[in-house]
């Protein structure tokens, strides 16, 4: 009897046997998506092979075959394969992570437009653009794989090598995949590929409906769509030729996954890259350790560009110690204000930056010093002006604000630190003339805001544009002359390994936002630690000391790019049984560690930064060391028998961070 062996996106190593519906061939079935019954579910799994089965157990038919075409081809399974070794999760969770399983066809697929010729324009390049462009294109001829790291200061052209290196891809016959980090936040770069490539672009994101991603997956998989330019997700647009892949600002994290499979599309780049014989483009200006000690070490080809565009200068960065004792309550210190002063006068415009990560307006009790704190999860509530509440910005949970305090019943509440909201009112307050456009996570949730924001600052509506990280990013505004960093250093001490990479690379990329038109820009950092080094190689635009340095501290404390990383959660709701399982999963890898004789370091358990979230208590184990060792364990890990049966335990390897 032949049946179909159908892939299903659980944690389970098999596959699962299904008979074809009638009418239907078991061969004609492979490589598509049907859905079949699972226990009393209905679920959509992936068609692998046909095979001969002599079971005497019942075998349950095929509901329904889903693709009117194969989807699964020989690539996808490699591809599959390897996200199953390298992150550790079952070939059904890889294929839906490759192939959206909620995709949905429509009646009729469009047609494939005929292909035709791009004119790469007339844009004059500068030395630097050029050799980029040739080494890029060169590659993409010769088809070889090749990965590149297009190291360029901010403002010095990178957009206009990726849009040279698409059209030569096209122009040859092939296909483009271009990842940005967060498609609401780049509309302004979305345009300008849409406005060079026309129809031939597909923008893919988890925005868009489950129709959207089937005609962008049809038109991928056809030919008439040529170039994928999404977020992290458009890295499996199920191209057959593909000519390029390009991956900007590729040091931010949200080119990892964090649910399973915790896939980094920069991996994924790099395996497909190598599997096209194509080049591997990664832009960024301020490289991850990781990539940067690859370029050193010339196993990625260095391409530098390092002068802005006209050869414009970078921005005069200046940093201003922040001495809460001398701004007498307020977040901004004389000098800041004296120089948004001047620039309100010129009529140019400023950006400032609140660095919000480990720092919210919160509140706390002035006789027991308690913070307040949410009740589902170990983390203080934050403090709302518009509506007046305090909300935790975790699980969302909202309430008025307290009268007394919950832990000693004093009315004496007050709350400290600086929200986007009281910086707003304080420059108002300061400013009253200035039209102030302020844009935060609370703000940008629908991405009109961003587009209002974008929008406002471009067409000089708005003097001050006031916001979290992610006004850092894309923003080109040749009116912005001044950039206004409230507190630099809050992001610093996080206890994570990346924390100090990542406000190098904040500080950075906000100070690339101004400078870019024709008046010079300037950069104000306050900070309360100003002789630190990761300031002071900012102030000088010195990646290279900053890389130095910090590599210096990763050697010594055993951290990437040193060695890898794999973290391993267990959470329950139970704060003691939560304790007790992680101990006896540490003992279970440390037995595992001695028998198998691997050179490991196991850290912990603990409990993790955020020790209890949304009602569950969280407790982290940490392994370090090399990436073949770790998967190995990693593999062993998944046969851990829990003890509690109420208990979640899940591994991350190469995790964003360890918070
Ligand atoms: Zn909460
Ligand atoms: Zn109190």
């Amino acid at each position: 009897m032949k049946v179909i062996e159908v892939a299903i996106a659980v944690p389970l190593k098999t596959l699962f046997m299904y008979l074809a519906p009638e009418n239907c061939s078991p061969e004609s079935i492979v490589g598509k998506r049907v859905k079949v019954p699972f226990g009393n579910r209905k679920v959509i799994g992936y068609a692998i092979k046909v095979t001969e089965s002599d079971a005497n157990f019942k075998i349950k038919e095929i509901l329904e075959v889903i693709d009117p075409i194969s989807v699964i081809d020989k690539k996808t399974l490699s591809l599959a394969d390897y996200i199953c070794k390298e992150y550790v999760c079952s070939i059904g969770q890889a294929l839906a992570t490759i192939i959206p399983s909620q995709m949905f066809a429509p009646k009729r697929l469009a047609k494939p437009t005929a292909p035709h010729k791009i004119v790469i324009n007339e844009i004059v390049l500068n030395q630097y653009q050029k050799n980029a462009s040739f080494a890029i294109s060169q590659t993409i001829k010769n088809n070889v794989f090749k990965p590149f790291l297009l190291f360029g200061v901010t403002a010095s052209g990178k957009t206009e090598v990726y849009l040279h290196s698409i059209a030569e891809a096209v122009n040859a016959n092939k296909q483009a995949i271009m990842l940005i980090p967060e498609i609401s936040l780049t509309a302004q770069f979305v345009d300008i590929v849409k406005n060079r490539f026309g129809d031939l672009v597909g923008v893919w994101h988890s925005g868009i409906t489950n129709m959207q991603k089937y005609k962008l997956f049809y038109g991928a998989l056809n030919g008439g769509i040529k170039i994928m330019l999404g977020a992290r997700s458009a890295i499996f647009a199920p191209f057959k030729n593909l000519g390029l892949i390009i991956i900007d600002e590729e040091h931010e994290h949200t080119y990892k996954q964090e649910q399973k499979p915790s896939y980094d599309a920069r991996q994924i780049g790099w395996w497909l890259a190598k599997y096209f014989n194509a080049p591997l483009v990664l832009g960024s200006a301020t490289p991850s350790l990781e990539t940067y000690k690859l370029a050193l070490e010339k196993k990625i080809e260095l391409l530098p560009m390092p002068e802005r565009i006209d050869k414009k200068r970078l921005p005069e960065i200046q940093v201003l110690s922040l001495d809460q004792a001398k701004t007498g309550g307020s977040f901004l210190l004389s000098e800041t204000i004296s120089a948004l002063s001047q620039v309100l006068q010129k009529k140019q415009q400023a950006i400032v930056l609140l660095n919000r990560r480990g720092f919210c307006p919160s509140i706390i009790c002035k006789d027991c010093q308690t913070v307040y704190q949410c009740p589902n999860c170990s983390i203080s509530m934050v403090y709302h002006k518009h509506p007046h509440e305090i909300r935790c910005h975790y699980c969302g949970y909202k309430k008025s604000l307290p009268i007394v305090c919950p832990h000693c019943g004093s009315s004496h509440l007050a709350v400290i630190g600086a929200g986007t909201q009281k910086v707003e009112d304080e420059l108002q307050n300061l400013f009253p003339q200035a039209k102030i456009f302020r844009l935060d996570a609370d703000t940008a949730k629908a991405s009109s805001n961003y587009q209002k924001a974008y929008y406002g600052i471009k067409n000089a509506d708005y003097d001050i544009l006031l916001g979290t990280q992610m006004i850092a990013k894309g923003f080109d505004f040749p009116n912005v002359t001044l950039v206004c960093i409230i507190n630099a250093d809050t992001s610093l001490y996080l206890p994570d390994f990346k924390s100090t990479e990542r406000t190098f690379q904040l500080i950075m990329q906000v100070a690339g936002r101004c400078g870019r038109g024709k008046n010079a820009g300037k950069v104000l950092v306050q900070t309360r630690h100003p002789e630190n080094f990761v300031i002071k190689s900012c102030v000088n635009y010195d990646y290279q000391a900053f890389y130095d340095w910090e590599m210096e501290n990763r050697k010594l404390l055993i951290y990437p790019p040193f060695c890898d990383i794999a973290k391993i959660a267990i959470r329950n709701t139970d704060e003691e049984r939560a304790a007790q399982e992680a101990k006896y999963y540490f003992d279970f890898l440390q037995k595992e560690l001695t028998e198998k004789n691997l050179k490991l370091i196991l850290l912990g358990p603990s409990p993790a930064y955020i020790a209890k979230l949304h009602n569950t208590y969280r407790q982290h184990i940490i392994i370090k060391g090399s990436k073949t060792e770790i998967l190995k364990l990693a593999h062993f890990a998944a046969d851990y028998k829990k003890t509690y049966a109420d208990t979640h335990a899940s591994i991350e390897i190469s995790p964003a961070d360890l918070i």
